[in-house]
């Protein structure tokens, strides 16, 4: 599927950012009215625009390594030589971000973002992450369902929480999650406990791998009860 807009030039920003969002191809024409009638206004506007034209750039930055001065321009409906302004300031402000001929490369790639389990300390892993959202609007991650059980039994301001299928690595809600407690497939901690979105899915699992099948309450008792001493 693929996007083909006509839209005003002073909304290309906006929409590439939803395109970003929806990933999908798009195509665009722009048209400029309009432009010149408000001077203060514009100049105003075109410099909240820069703030966004510019995470925009970076972004791409982040994720391809490099951009070309042509296809931002075109993209984002300003000339090659705000693109280039933009490219100039970047560098600037990130020395990660250099000018090459006709563009610009990220030197070096970010690290991949990985978070801290609030539970054991231990690096996110993204196949088995939690993330569990507190009262007050803290957001805590859990290694794997796992530690994010543990994390729902010892703190009681937690109001809502995400998993991760572990087949289809999609974000599930906790509450509709079904769990396969201690499968032999233990990828984080132990006894072992996956999430997946649809119970067929976990029977299936199960049926390979061993386990029980839990839902919530069920799964948090369970955990709960492996890791009591006595
Ligand atoms: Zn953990
Ligand atoms: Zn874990």
């Amino acid at each position: 599927m693929a996007i083909i807009a006509v839209i005003w030039r002073d909304c290309t920003p906006l929409f590439w950012k939803a395109v970003r969002i929806l990933e999908i191809p798009a195509f665009v024409l722009v048209f400029d009215i309009f432009h010149t009638n408000h001077p203060d206004f514009e100049h105003e506007h075109w410099r909240m625009l820069a703030i966004e034209r510019r995470e925009y750039i970076l972004n791409r930055l982040r994720k391809e390594g490099r951009v070309q001065v042509r296809e931002l321009s075109q993209e984002l409906g300003v000339s090659h030589m705000t693109i280039h302004r933009d490219l100039d300031y970047l560098s600037t402000q990130d020395d990660r971000v250099k000018k090459v001929f006709g563009g610009a490369i990220m030197e070096r790639p970010y690290p991949p973002e990985v978070g801290k389990c609030a539970m054991c300390g231990k690096p996110v892993p993204t196949r088995t992450a939690i993330s569990l959202q507190t009262f007050s609007g803290e957001r805590l991650e859990a290694c794997c369902a796992h530690c994010g059980l543990l994390l729902l039994e010892t703190r009681d301001d937690i109001v809502s929480g995400m998993a991760t299928d572990y087949i289809l690595e999609r974000v599930v809600n906790l509450k509709a999650a079904v769990f396969l407690i201690e499968s032999d497939v233990v990828v984080c901690c132990s006894p072992s406990v996956l999430c997946f979105g649809d119970e067929e899915h976990a029977r299936r699992f199960q049926q390979g791998f061993g386990g029980e099948i839990a839902d919530l309450d069920e799964a948090k008792k369970q955990v709960v009860f492996h890791m009591t001493l006595s």
